[in-house]
This record gives structure tokens, sequence and C-alpha cells, in this order.
């Protein structure tokens, strides 16, 4: 059992996890208690999942009347939360169909697949490769792991799937020398959630537009940790006028239940046959059910302008502790993921920033690493501005004493 600070060591988990972590009991908004009592203020989010914050008794009624009602029937079957929510997410943008997940690796899975089927069925073979970009993050199945070029995930799992290109993140110019008509798809990142929070520029987006429409490729925007609010709009594509074939979806859908979506425009849809892919659990009606809580609240009149007028806030203060500790870099991100770039060690810009996190989370604060360097601030959506300076607050005595 967990010792008394909370952090258990003797986990049943494999080398690929922390040898130790801190045990979380239960939480109330942005708050979280430890099994041994200690409070903690969130700005992790579960990795920018629980938009909603925690202890919510809307989540608690509708999941136990659901539970109630049926728990999983398959997709041999439909359910009424999951055609509600499917409909309210194809209509959300140029879509005609929904396919439900379980993970934000599997909704990229998804569109990888379907992309590489539209190649084959309209443009013939040979068509079939991907285009991603440096520091990009995508999952870890193959075919997402594939388009992740990161050697640290790939190098033990290799050979990757077969057509997996990258070019430079933000490079028009290595861009236009890459893409050709034998791509079947890019996938990008507007905002590089796990890369250090680099965000796409204007310039980049337009291009991304106008090159995957003159070699007839497909779009996919992977908005897994960006999309439904998180930069205070709906999706972050929005921000930069990037115009998606396809959009997909996960961490906050499903309200911390696991739920994804891959949104795909019709004529994909019209290039997929019946059985070819599918899911026994995606789409489950306890989870669409929390779906469905999600997009009410994220579509409430004002919900996107509050997520703004946060975010103009905490960058306000993070200006603050940039102008006051000369270690501090960049400020990163949009809306309510943040992050600041930690220059302290730059011999070991992983370790510096590690012992940041241990220390706040020691002070009651926890926060996420993004890339080597950037901590990363991905609170709950409906954080409030005294919450935020809390927060800031904790990591200015950090840096102060550091
Ligand atoms: N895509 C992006 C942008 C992500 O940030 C993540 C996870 O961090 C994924 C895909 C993979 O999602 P999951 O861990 O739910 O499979």
């Amino acid at each position: 059992m967990a010792q008394k600070n909370g952090i258990e060591q003797n986990l049943p988990y494999g080398k690929h996890f922390a040898s130790e972590l801190l045990v979380i009991d239960h939480g109330e908004g942005v708050w979280l208690w430890d099994s041994a009592g200690n409070k903690y203020l969130d700005f992790g989010a579960g990795i920018a999942v629980n938009a909603l914050g925690y202890g919510r008794d809307d989540f608690a009624k509708a999941v136990s009347e659901q539970t109630k009602k049926l728990v999983h029937i398959s997709n041999v079957f439909a359910t009424e939360p999951a055609i509600k929510l499917g409909r309210l997410l194809v209509e959300s943008g140029p879509f005609q169909v929904v396919h439900f997940g379980n993970s934000g690796t599997e909704a990229n899975e998804t569109a990888l697949k379907f992309a590489r089927a539209w190649a084959l069925r309209t443009k013939g073979e040979g068509h079939h490769k991907f285009l991603s970009f440096t520091s990009a993050f995508h999952g870890r199945s193959y075919g997402a792991l594939s388009v992740t070029p990161n050697p640290k995930y790939q190098e033990p799992f290799k050979p990757m799937v077969p057509g997996a290109e990258t070019a430079r993140f933000n490079d028009v110019a290595d861009l236009e020398a890459k893409l050709d008509s034998t791509f079947a798809a890019v996938i990008v990142e507007v905002i590089q959630g796990e890369g250090g929070l680099a965000t796409m520029t204007q310039k980049f987006a337009d291009a991304l537009n106008t090159l995957c429409k003159k070699n007839d490729v497909l779009l996919i925007a992977d908005e897994v940790q960006t999309g439904l609010g998180r930069t205070g709009a709906m999706y972050a594509s929005e921000t930069v006028g990037l115009k998606p074939d396809i959009i997909t979806l996960a961490k906050p859908l499903g309200g911390g239940l696991p739920l994804s979506a891959t949104l795909i425009p019709k004529k994909v849809n019209e290039a997929i046959h019946m059985g070819e892919h599918g899911t026994t659990f995606g789409g489950g009606p306890v989870c669409a059910s929390l779906g469905l809580i999600v997009w009410k609240e994220i579509t409430k009149p004002g919900f996107m302008e509050s997520v703004q007028k946060k975010s103009a806030y905490l960058e306000s203060l993070l200006l603050e502790l940039k102008k006051e500790f000369a270690f501090l870099g960049d400020i990163r991100g949009k809306g309510l993921l943040l992050g600041i770039e930690y220059n302290k060690n730059p011999d070991n810009p992983e370790e510096a920033t590690a012992e940041v996190i241990r220390r706040a989370r020691e002070t009651g604060l926890l926060v996420l690493r993004s890339g080597k360097n950037v901590l990363r601030i991905a609170p709950a959506l409906t954080i409030t501005e005294e919450e935020l300076k809390t927060g800031t607050d904790i990591l200015k005595n950090i840096f102060a004493s550091i």
C-alpha cells in the first residue's frame, strides 16, 4: 500500500512505467487528494483529459443510470447515446460520419487506415504514403507510432509501417519539397502536445491546405489533445485556419472514460466497405453518455470565451515569471494548453524539468512536462483565475529557491 507521502514504490507495472507513482484517491473540481490524504492543485487534468473537473454529480448520475440500462452491446447494435453524440460531432464540421474508438491512438489508426483505403480506391496503387512532422506524437500502435518520428518510441519496435515519412514542422519549404500525390495523407497537430508545445503558424496551415488539395492528399488534424475547447475554440484547427478533411478526437471526449472519435467526410466514407474496420468497445453507451454531457457543457454560450479569458490571464502570469527568472524561455501553446520553457540546465533538460515537477508535487501542485524541457499546464477548463494564480505562485516559489 501507498506510504505516508502517497507514493507507492512496489507497483505491479512493467519497466515502461515509472518505478514509483503517486496514488491518487479522489478529486473535487481541480483538486486531487492522494491515498495519504495530501491535497494537490491539478494543472494536468489526467493529461488534458478531465476538461470539466473532478467529482461531478452529473457524471455520476449519467453513468449510474446508463449502467443500469445497458453497459455494452457491441457495434452490431446501435445505442441512443452514441447516435446522439455521433450526430453532434458530425455536425461540428464538414463531416458525414463518425467512427468511435477507445483512445487517441485508435482514432489516428482509423484515420490512417481510411486514408489508405480512400487513396487506393480513388487514386490507385502506389499512393499509400503518410507524411508527419518532427516532434509529432500520434500514438503507440504500429500505424500511429510510424507517424510519430521519435526515436525513443520507435527504435525498439522497428521496422515501422512502410511509407511513413517525415518533414520539418512549420517548415513550408520542406513540406513543398516532400509532399506529392503518392501520399495518402498528411497527419498533423496544431499544437504539439507531447512535442514541446510547438504551435502551427498560419503560414504553415495555409501551405498544408493548399498543398494537400493540389496533390489530392487527405489532411488529418490530430486534435486528440487540442480538440473540444482546450484552445478556446472547438477545434484548434480553427485558430490557424487549418481545413482538415479528417479530425481525430479523444482525451476529453468521454469525460474521463475511454472514448475517441474519427470525424470522416463523405468522400472518405464512400471509399470504405462494410466490415473492413471495427471495434468491440468503441462508442459504448456509458462513455457516450458522458460525451453528451461534455458536449453540452463546452457548447454553452460563453464557455469558449471563458477559456480564452483564463488563457490570457495565465499567459500574463507566465510572462511575469519569465521576466523574473532568466532561465525561463518561450511561452508556448494556446488556450489552456500553455507551457513555459525551463532552461536551467541545458546539459540535462529532462532531469532539470523533472526536478521542478517533483518539487511542485511536494508543494501541492501537479504539473506536466512536454518535450524535454517545457512545463505544460493543461488544467480542467473549469479552473478559476484564482486557482491559476495559486498554481503559478507555487511555481514562482520553486523557481526562487531552485
Ligand atoms: N495524439 C495526440 C496529439 C496525443 O497527445 C496523444 C496522447 O497523448 C495521442 C494521440 C494518443 O492518445 P492515447 O494515449 O489516448 O492513445
